[in-house]
């Protein structure tokens, strides 16, 4: 297929080489020029917009920072909207608010377009090896045709329902693993400093209710799993700045819907203060760093 692909950053990049890779056809297009010349030693096809990337091509994808950008590169003047042929497959793979997917799909719709949101996890490792889990939110036909293109980006491809639901699916799950990377880290600290050994209190959780993926999986305190990032000093992984990105989408989204999360605007709150405090670049289980400053 020929495909635009918009959004050539530290996941879109990758995401891109892959579609490359399965013998698809590329045009691309990013604001950083340098990303777009990069890719085009590959074999993509340089645009000169959002616009000029969705003319003549069989679907568009987005990969972008958020809500704002997404809405810009959609709807803007130079926008995919003002090249994109009636009846061309849009995929927005960004993370942003269930609310935007759902206003820019209606814009897109009244344009002739089908778009569905299809946020991904997996991060930039998942997205190298083509094993990333989409998220997807739309009609059925349209996840359907959207799952043939993505198969060669990701693994599990998952329909969650209608329009915006993908958005709903990635941050309801970020916002229940925030709490409990900050429940474990809570625990962690809290049994050594009563004075047990973390690595017997780990294997005791990990054998108890207690146990969860960041208990188990993914330890915040150092040492306990050598294959965690708090072993490497909390290098690699999963950034805070996603993730107060992820919680503060949630706690958004909550707020529109008139639905408490009490533990997660708490955990929003946790996360902005680690991030004020420099934390942001490190793995979000280095938020357990709160808890062994005092
Ligand atoms: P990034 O900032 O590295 O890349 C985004 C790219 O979009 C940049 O190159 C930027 O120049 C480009 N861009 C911005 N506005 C544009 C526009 N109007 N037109 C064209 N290009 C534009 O971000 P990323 O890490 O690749 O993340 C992309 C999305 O994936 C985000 O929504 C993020 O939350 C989500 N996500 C990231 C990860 C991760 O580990 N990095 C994991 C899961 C989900």
């Amino acid at each position: 297929m020929k495909i635009g692909f918009i959004g050539l950053g530290h996941m879109g990049n990758p995401m891109a080489r892959n579609l490359l890779k399965h013998g698809h056809a590329l045009k691309i297009y990013d604001v950083i020029p340098d990303l777009v010349k990069k890719l085009a030693a590959e074999g993509g096809e340089v645009a000169t917009s959002a616009a000029d990337c969705a003319k003549g091509v069989e679907v568009v994808i987005t990969m972008l920072p958020s809500s704002p950008h997404v809405r810009s590169a959609y709807l803007g003047d130079y926008g995919v909207l003002k090249g994109a042929s009636p009846g061309t497959p849009l995929i927005d793979s960004s993370t942003i608010d269930p609310l935007t997917a759902r206003e820019v799909a209606m814009d897109a719709k009244a344009k002739g377009c089908a778009m569905v949101d299809a946020p991904v996890s997996g991060g930039v490792a998942g997205a190298e090896a083509g094993t990333l889990t989409f998220m997807v939110g739309g009609e059925a036909r349209d996840f359907e045709a959207a799952k043939a293109v993505l198969l060669a980006m990701g693994k599990n491809i998952v329909h969650c329902g209608g329009i915006g639901n993908g958005q709903v699916a990635k941050i309801c799950n970020n916002m229940m693993l925030a709490i409990e990377m900050i429940a474990t880290s809570e625990g962690m600290t809290l049994a050594a400093k009563l004075g047990m050994d973390p690595k017997v209190f780990a294997a005791i959780v990990n054998t108890s209710s207690g146990r969860c993926w960041s208990s188990d999986t993914y330890n915040p305190y150092p040492g306990v799993l050598e294959s965690a990032p708090a072993s490497r000093s909390y290098a690699g992984g999963f950034g805070s700045d996603l993730m107060l990105k992820d919680l503060t989408l949630a706690t958004d989204a909550a707020k529109n819907a008139k639905q408490p999360v009490m533990l997660g605007a708490l955990a929003q709150q946790i996360y902005q203060k680690h991030s004020v405090d420099g934390n942001g670049a490190k793995d979000f289980s280095s938020v357990i760093m709160q808890y062994m400053k005092t």
